[in-house]
């Protein structure tokens, strides 16, 4: 079965209108069978998609242009191969970007990662705390092993804690935390010289770093926010199922809500600000996964592991 967040059906890409472009500064890699049907276009075009590739020993991937651009985006924002050849002709990468999926036995969930402008727009400004909705059947109905389903209740419960109406953000975070045994420092600027440390790709990000403080999520933003972290519980807490950091990848879920909080509260206050903060952090941290690596490896030196917490009522 194929789930979803509730607002997946409703993404487009905004193509010619979005101002961060995923054709842009990206290594486009394609897969093997578009490689083999881009081989047999024919005419001019064909032509042109053969001169717009390199093959070697990594396999395909599309030659940026100095300034990293895809070679096919046209200055307009639109993609040369799908206006001759139609959507169904995009590569593996171009035609699921943004979506990511994660995988269970007999159950996928997919989502929309927060690189992108409108899948931000998306997730940030839902009217409710996300619902999973089923939204195929693929026919594939293996049972859950066991590590899957605590792993699901424990993600449950921590989407429960994030998205409690009835708590400020820092009381939810906190309680997350405690519902899968983690813990974070309260400072933030600790913090500061990790992420410095991390693959950059926009300087944009080296502003907002160099001017990181301790600022708490101001207030009337608790709404977005609780979306924000429950965008990273959802995503980054089934990599757990692989390398068992369930307390570390719940603290990363919530120093990653509180980073882009602080660098909001220092600034203007409004729903597109926080979509491009969002993108920004998605796209340096969440989308390098040695950044994400790394800073688990700093997490796990401040955790006192603590078993999940049936004994707490509040999660
Ligand atoms: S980042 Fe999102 S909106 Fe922008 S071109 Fe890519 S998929 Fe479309």
């Amino acid at each position: 079965m194929l789930y979803a967040p509730d607002y997946y059906p409703h993404f487009q890409c905004i193509a010619a209108d979005c101002r961060h472009s995923c054709c842009v500064g990206w290594e486009i890699d394609i897969d093997a069978d578009t490689r083999a049907a881009y081989a047999d276009v024919p005419g001019e075009f064909g032509q042109r998609l053969a001169d717009s590739i390199i093959d070697d020993a990594d396999g395909a991937h599309f030659r940026l242009t100095p300034d990293e651009r895809c070679p096919l985006l046209r200055e307009d924002g639109l993609c040369r191969l799908i206006l001759h050849l139609g959507e169904d002709a995009l590569c593996q990468i171009c035609a699921d970007h943004p979506r990511f999926r994660n995988f269970f036995s007999g159950r996928t969930e997919l989502g929309l990662g927060l690189c992108c402008e409108a899948a931000g727009k998306l997730i940030l400004s839902a009217p409710a705390p996300m619902q999973l909705i089923a939204i195929a059947d693929d026919g594939d109905c293996d049972p859950l092993t066991e590590d899957e389903r605590e792993l699901l209740a424990l993600r449950a419960r921590a989407l429960i804690c994030a998205g409690n109406p009835t708590l400020p953000i820092a009381a939810r975070m906190a309680e997350v935390l405690d519902c899968c045994g983690a813990v974070l420092p309260d400072s933030l600027l600790a913090w500061r010289p990790i992420y410095a440390a991390c693959n950059r790709l926009d300087p944009l990000w080296d502003a907002e770093l160099d001017a990181l403080d301790e600022l708490p999520i101001p207030p009337g933003w608790d709404e977005p926010f609780s979306r924000l972290l429950g965008y990273f519980l959802y995503r980054h807490l089934p990599d757990a199922l692989t390398d068992g950091r369930t307390a570390e990848r719940t603290a990363f879920a919530v120093l990653s809500t509180r980073i882009v909080g602080a660098r909001f509260a220092a600034g203007e206050q409004n729903l597109a600000r926080l979509i491009e903060l969002a993108r920004l952090y998605s796209s340096e941290i969440e989308y390098d996964t040695d950044n994400v690596d790394a800073l688990l490896d700093a997490i796990a030196a401040v955790q006192t592991q603590s078993e999940p917490c049936e004994r707490k009522t509040l999660c």
